[in-house]
């Protein structure tokens, strides 16, 4: 493809109209000219969120990390880990609602004979005491490994989640939505119609969710797209996705650490940018993950088409273990003042992206 001016990009943006397939001609094109697909992301962010840069006040609760499941990717599941009691999962939550979080998020290991009663009993316990907090709780895959055990299918199981207080899901188990790679890397995992069943289920259900992805092993660009667009085609269906959140692959203690090289700095920034163009206008929210990234690399991707840089988390073990260099906390004045040096207005949401005054 010839060379394309700035308003050209823009104009066959807005031709791909309201189809799921991206044109992908431009995507490649934007890929390989770098200051083309900055500066378009960086407009379409602008477009649609102004300066305003979000984050959300929440904690992580890994409430196990025992795992029948064998990701190459992961280095958090242990076979003589944890599970939390009820006891421990409140105490989690009070010194969460005590430094002012609107948002418990759990997620855990797929822990053998795991029933719907036991992952609602959690949420149940959590909404009789916090009935304020939002419960934003269990990928699709946990979604699958509890109707297994308890024998129910997977619309039984989101109802009963619904109504013991989930308020919304998690996109993880996503990784990347193109079964030739998930085979490589998620073998036992749920398919990319399995994935995409459950969660236009939950939309379905009036459950929101989030949409991600995990990049940066051993898929190709083309995987990438294919990716988006299974994401593109899911919102426009059922609108139910709040974000993007994009995971590049941390790769320490991993088996899958040693047969792939993880994206470096440009990369993460250029595929922040082309998920902003990608998604555009149907997801707005393009998450910067600083766990993943880091602090620096995450602030440099709000001024290129990120607009959230997601949670204060104050817990977060799964990219610890494979070797994040990043803390497990970081307070809304950390958020406030990283936002504030990239020359964005710093603005606290809660998961729904509902903006939250100071
Ligand atoms: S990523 Fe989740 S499902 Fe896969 S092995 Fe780790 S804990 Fe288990």
């Amino acid at each position: 493809m010839k060379a394309l001016s700035d308003s050209t990009c823009e104009d066959m943006l807005n031709d791909s109209g309201d189809r799921a397939e991206l044109n992908r001609d431009l995507m490649r094109f934007l890929w390989r000219n770098p200051m083309r697909l900055f500066s378009l992301s960086r407009r379409l962010q602008e477009s649609c969120c102004g300066r305003e840069v979000t984050y959300v006040i929440n904690r992580n609760i890994n409430f196990t990390n025992i795992c029948v499941g064998r990701c190459r990717f992961c280095a958090f599941r242990k076979s003589d880990g944890y599970i939390l009691t009820h006891e421990e999962i409140v105490q989690r939550a009070k010194e969460a609602e005590q430094l002012g979080a609107t948002e418990i998020c759990l997620q855990g290991g797929l822990a053998p004979g795991l029933t719907v009663e036991d992952y609602c009993e959690i949420l149940e316990v959590l909404k009789s005491n916090f009935p304020r907090m939002h419960l934003h709780a269990y990928s699709p895959m946990e979604v699958m490994h509890m109707s297994r055990c308890s024998g129910v299918d997977v619309h039984e199981a989101l109802r009963s989640l619904r109504d013991s207080g989930l308020d919304s899901m998690p996109g993880t188990a996503a990784e990347l939505l193109v079964d030739s790679v998930r085979k490589v890397i998620c073998p036992e995992k749920l398919s990319t119609s399995e994935w995409s069943f459950i969660i236009k289920a939950a939309h379905a259900m009036g459950i929101p969710t989030t949409s991600t992805m995990l990049y940066g092993h051993i898929e190709s660009f083309e995987d990438r797209l294919s990716h988006l667009e299974v994401i593109r085609s899911i919102q426009l269906e059922t609108g139910g996705f709040t974000e993007f959140v994009l995971l590049p692959f941390v790769p320490g203690n991993t088996e899958l650490g040693r047969i792939s090289s993880p994206p470096d700095i440009l990369e993460n920034l250029k595929m922040h940018a082309l998920a902003r163009v990608a998604l555009h206008p149907y997801i707005t929210n393009i998450q910067a993950s600083w766990v993943k990234l880091g602090r620096e690399v995450a602030g440099a991707a709000i001024e290129w088409g990120a607009n959230d840089l997601g949670g204060t988390l104050m817990e977060e073990n799964i990219s610890r273990c494979a070797g994040s260099k990043e803390g497990q906390y970081m307070s809304p004045d950390e958020f406030q003042d990283l936002i504030k040096k990239h020359g964005r207005v710093p603005t606290q949401r809660d998961t729904l992206y509902r903006r939250i005054l100071r």
